[in-house]
C-alpha cells in the first residue's frame, strides 16, 4: 500500500502541473466510451486503450456481465405472480443487478455516451467459475449466483469446444451475451436503432496486449493487428 499512497502524492503533483485538464474536468464529464468490463487487477481498460480520465465511463464488475435489464425482469415477474413479487422480496434479490444496470443506464441514457464496449478478457476467473457446475466452489457462493445467469449461455459452447479452447470460447460467448441484454433495455434499443448509440463487444488477451474486437459480418473476434 505504501508504494500506492505514494503515487497518490506524485498524482497531487500532476494535478498542480495540469491545472487546466482537471479544472475543466471537474465542471463536467462527456465520456466517449461506456466500458463494462471484469474487475480483474489485470484487465483495467483505462491501461489497455491508455485513456485519460474523462474519456471512459467504467462499470466493473466479476466477469465484466450486462444481466437482463432488472426492471423487465420485474415487470415479467409480475405479470406472472402478481403481487407475491413484491412478497419475496424480488427488487432486493435483484439489488446487484439494478446496480450494475446504475452504471450502465446514467451515463447511455444521462449523458448520452454514443458508444458502449463489453469487454472480456483471457483468464477470467469469474467465467472459469460460471463453465463449472453451481456450488461447485462452496466458498465463492456470492460470486456463484452473480455468474450464474451466463451459464445456460455458455452450455452449448462447452458442449462444441475441447478444453483448450473452451476459456476463450466462453469468454467471447459471455461478451455477446452481455450484448445481446444491452439490447432489452427499451431505452438503449431505442438510441441503438436512431443511431445515436453503437454497441461493441471485444477481447483482451493478457500475455500478448491483443484485442479482438466482434465483427458482424464474419461472426467473428477480429483482432486489431490482423486489420493492418
Ligand atoms: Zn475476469
Amino acid at each position: 500500500m505504501g508504494a500506492l499512497v505514494a503515487a497518490m502524492r506524485s498524482e497531487r503533483h500532476r494535478h498542480a502541473v495540469s491545472q487546466d485538464f482537471y479544472r475543466d474536468l471537474s465542471t463536467g464529464q462527456s465520456p466517449d466510451v461506456v466500458v463494462i468490463c471484469c474487475s480483474d487487477s489485470r484487465a483495467a481498460p483505462e491501461h489497455i486503450m491508455r485513456a485519460d480520465p474523462g474519456v471512459l465511463f467504467v462499470e466493473r464488475s466479476v466477469a465484466g456481465l450486462v444481466p437482463p435489464p432488472p426492471g423487465a425482469v420485474e415487470r415479467a415477474w409480475l405479470r406472472a405472480y402478481g403481487a407475491a413479487t413484491r412478497v419475496f422480496g424480488l427488487r432486493q434479490l435483484a439489488g446487484a443487478w439494478y446496480g450494475a444496470w446504475a452504471a450502465i443506464e446514467y451515463p447511455v441514457m444521462h449523458l448520452q455516451v454514443s458508444n458502449i464496449l463489453v469487454l472480456g478478457h483471457s483468464g477470467c476467473g469469474g467465467i472459469a467459475l460460471a463453465c463449472r457446475r453451481r456450488g461447485e466452489q462452496a466458498a465463492l457462493h456470492d460470486t456463484d449466483c452473480w455468474v450464474d445467469m451466463v451459464r445456460p449461455a455458455l452450455r452449448p459452447v462447452l458442449r462444441q469446444h475441447p478444453a483448450e479452447t473452451a476459456p476463450r470460447a466462453a469468454e467471447e460467448a459471455a461478451v455477446l451475451w452481455s450484448r445481446g441484454n444491452l439490447l432489452k433495455h427499451a431505452g438503449i434499443a431505442r438510441r441503438v436503432r436512431e443511431g445515436l448509440t453503437s454497441l461493441h463487444a471485444a477481447h483482451y488477451d493478457i500475455a500478448s496486449g491483443e484485442v479482438a474486437f466482434y465483427d458482424e459480418t464474419s461472426g467473428e473476434f477480429v483482432g486489431l493487428s490482423s486489420e493492418g
